[in-house]
């Protein structure tokens, strides 16, 4: 698989499928999460409503639809929330692995990624990138382009020197 990293906004990427650092409730939020139900429209909370009643546990990802958006599927995963106490990086690095298992059931080829927990969430960036890096590098997929996107030039910069 393909790495690569680019300076943006997620919700204009042209894949497959665009990431979403949601919270477990999966009825939307600040940060990539308000823009991605801004970008997608309703459609992006319906089907978060309709398929995940309950939300999605910590670590974990799930799929809907990206609404408007031009990529056709939101795979949300819920990152660690450092900032309320939760200090385990299974939980980030697992965000990675269960995004990419889930683009393998439906048949993602490509995707765009956000530093999952590395907002609001307080995880560490430096940390957050390199948990993203060797976690795609090492999970077995056929995906076949994961991209980083920056948002900002300092975390263009932080990701680009580390991958
Ligand atoms: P979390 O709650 O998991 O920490 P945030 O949305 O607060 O998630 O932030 C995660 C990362 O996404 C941060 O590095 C933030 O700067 C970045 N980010 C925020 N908005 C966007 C966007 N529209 N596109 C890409 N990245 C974004």
């Amino acid at each position: 698989m393909e790495i690569e990293v680019v300076e943006g906004d997620i919700t204009a990427q042209q894949v497959d499928a665009v990431v979403n650092a949601a919270n477990s409730r999966m009825r939307g939020g600040g940060g990539v999460d308000g823009a991605i139900h801004a970008a997608g429209g309703p459609a992006v909370l319906a089907d978060c409503e309709r398929r995940f009643p309950d939300g999605l546990a910590t670590g974990d990802a799930g799929w809907t639809t990206a609404g408007r958006m031009s990529a056709r599927w939101v795979i949300h995963v819920v990152g660690p929330n450092r900032n309320a106490g939760q200090t385990d990086r299974g939980l980030l690095t697992s965000c990675y692995r269960r995004a990419l298992e889930v683009a393998d059931e439906i048949g993602a080829r490509t995707l765009a990624f956000p530093l999952v927990s590395a907002g609001v969430y307080g995880w560490p960036k430096e940390d957050a990138v390199d948990a993203a890096l060797e976690t795609l590098r090492a999970t077995p997929t056929n995906v076949e382009m994961a991209r980083m996107v920056a948002f900002g030039r300092s975390s263009y910069r932080l990701i680009s020197d580390r991958l």
